[in-house]
């Protein structure tokens, strides 16, 4: 496994094509360290012997010990340590870790290129050619962004009905050797600071738009791709320094004219199958918000309790209302991943056939209970954002910069009127408040709130899986029976539970 200083010296000598506000720049440049700083923590923490159960697994395919960041999920237990390792590594850098769109990525195109193989019948080598991408992403301990998200154009038009043909990443042209991909994936989270970079679909696909059935996977500086960044640092600190500072990038990926050889090509054309990768996909990322949203919870909630200190109100009773809201939140969208994970399975969801068996055996988080735990968290992070604004009031959004309380003209006094619990020194309180500041009211805090609420699906796109899915026939089934209606089977739930 990789260290850190491993990560960012692979960084350091890939080629310069990021680009950030008109600039190309190196990935190791100043402004993208607190990101890889980030991702970091997830090789120093799999390195303590305190963490090898948690953080790291023993690869299916080579026997190897693995960052779990890089595995294959094979058991129910495994996708227990995923949510459990997400929410402590989360919590270590209070926000993102910024590391699961590869896992996730990585476990979709796993099950779904083994069925593509096996309805094309050995027409196609994509499972075996996964299985290299996976094997060296495992063995180099590899970091990869996951690029669905297309620009998608007119939101009411399909892929191939669109005015620019490349609205959705698409093949252009297919060559004995490979194909030429041209498009753009956007705001793709840490593409800037991956080695690799997983593509894949990102809606269901009809017959007619097999060519944006693309899946494949490449370097990051791979020929023909430029990347242009948003990066999402808080403001620099020079005197009052914080403990962590927290950060991500967005990328747009601009494919022009890109050519992919077989071998890193993992779907072609099975449109059904796109399908399928894009839900699996979002499944999967939904699975590891179990894990990340309840650890933003923890977040939340200790700067919801310490805004309540220092404001010495933290024994009112609104207080314990909204500390109370924050908890069940966040513990419910624990308990719905950990649920997720219990009843994880090698099936997936098909429509009209409810959950058949998928993939060559490696285990896939129950639907309903991932699409929950995300939607209702997700949805949550402005109420959460309320309830700091609440209980902090205003002091957070005007707060003087730190210059102005180490200038002796003016220190002394705004130092003086910082202080309201006098208990706690007024050096911590003042700390307090720059960090809400930073976390409330600056650029990264409106990011990761919209993050949180869009990142792996809009919350339409949850709701859509969970009414889809659930069988509300039974229900009303059992309601036209108590009702004393025709139709009615007061059983129907409990024949289902027994099946
Ligand atoms: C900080 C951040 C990080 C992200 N990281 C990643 C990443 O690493 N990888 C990745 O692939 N993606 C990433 N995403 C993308 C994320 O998954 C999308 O933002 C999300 O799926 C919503 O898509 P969209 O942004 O195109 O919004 P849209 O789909 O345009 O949604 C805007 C509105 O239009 C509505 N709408 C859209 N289409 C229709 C329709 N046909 N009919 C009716 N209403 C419609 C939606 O319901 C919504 O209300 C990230 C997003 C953010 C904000």
């Amino acid at each position: 496994m990789r260290t850190k200083q491993d990560f960012i010296n692979g960084l350091s000598k890939m080629k310069r094509n990021v680009y950030f506000n008109g600039e190309r720049i190196d990935r190791t440049d100043e402004v993208q360290m607190d990101c890889i700083n980030v991702i970091g923590t997830t090789y120093d923490e799999a390195a303590k012997p305190e963490n090898e159960g948690l953080c790291t697994a023993v690869s299916h395919l080579t026997g190897n010990k693995i960052n779990r960041f890089t595995n294959i999920h094979m058991s129910k237990e495994d996708l227990h340590k995923k949510q459990d390792m997400t929410r402590m590594l989360c919590q270590k850098v209070g926000g993102c870790i910024q590391r699961c769109m590869g896992i996730d990525a990585t476990n979709a195109i796993y099950n779904v290129s083994f069925e593509a193989d096996k309805v094309k019948k050995g027409e196609t080598n994509y499972h075996e050619n996964f299985k290299k991408w996976v094997t060296r992403f495992q063995n180099e301990d590899l970091v990869s962004a996951g690029a669905q998200t297309d620009v998608k154009g007119d939101r009411m038009l399909r892929p191939a009905e669109q005015p620019d043909p490349s609205a959705y990443v698409r093949i252009k042209e297919r060559t004995k050797d490979g194909i030429v991909v041209e498009g753009c994936k956007l705001h793709i989270s840490e593409a800037s600071v991956s080695d690799e970079i997983l593509v894949f679909p990102t809606r269901a696909l009809r017959p007619e738009d097999s060519d944006y059935a693309v899946a494949f996977g490449i370097p990051a500086d791979w020929d023909g791709l430029k990347q242009v960044v948003t990066i999402h640092n808080v403001k620099k600190r020079q005197i009052y320094k914080r403990g962590v500072h927290h950060s991500g990038t967005d990328s747009y990926l601009l494919f022009d004219n890109c050519f992919i050889p077989w071998e890193k090509v993992f779907l072609a054309g099975e449109y059904q199958h796109g399908g399928v990768l894009a839900l699996l996909f979002a499944l999967f990322h939904r699975h590891s918000y179990s894990g990340c949203k309840p650890a933003i919870g923890d977040t939340i909630l200790g700067i919801a309790a310490l805004a309540a200190e220092v404001n010495n109100v933290h024994k009112a009773e609104h207080v314990r209302e909204k500390l109370a809201e924050i908890i069940m939140t966040t513990e419910l969208g624990y308990a719905a991943g950990y649920t997720a994970s219990d009843l994880g399975k090698p099936e997936v969801y098909m429509p009209g056939m409810g959950f058949v068996p998928y993939g060559p055996g490696s285990y896939i988080p129950h639907s309903i209970y991932c699409n929950v735990g995300r939607c209702l968290s997700g949805e949550a992070v402005w109420r959460e954002a309320e309830i700091l604004c609440d209980i902090a009031g205003g002091v957070v959004a005007t707060f003087p910069f730190e210059k102005d309380f180490a200038n002796p003209e003016t220190g002394e006094l705004l130092m003086r009127y910082t202080k309201r619990n006098p208990k706690m020194p007024a050096e911590d309180q003042a700390q307090f408040w720059r960090y809400l500041g930073e976390y409330l009211c600056s650029g990264m805090g409106g990011v990761t709130n919209v993050g949180n609420y869009h990142g792996g699906g809009s919350p339409i796109m949850e709701q859509i899986a969970i009414t889809t899915q659930y069988d509300i026939e039974s229900r009303k089934k059992v309601i036209r029976h108590i009702a004393g209606m025709s139709g009615g089977d007061g059983d129907a739930l409990a024949k289902k539970s027994r099946k």
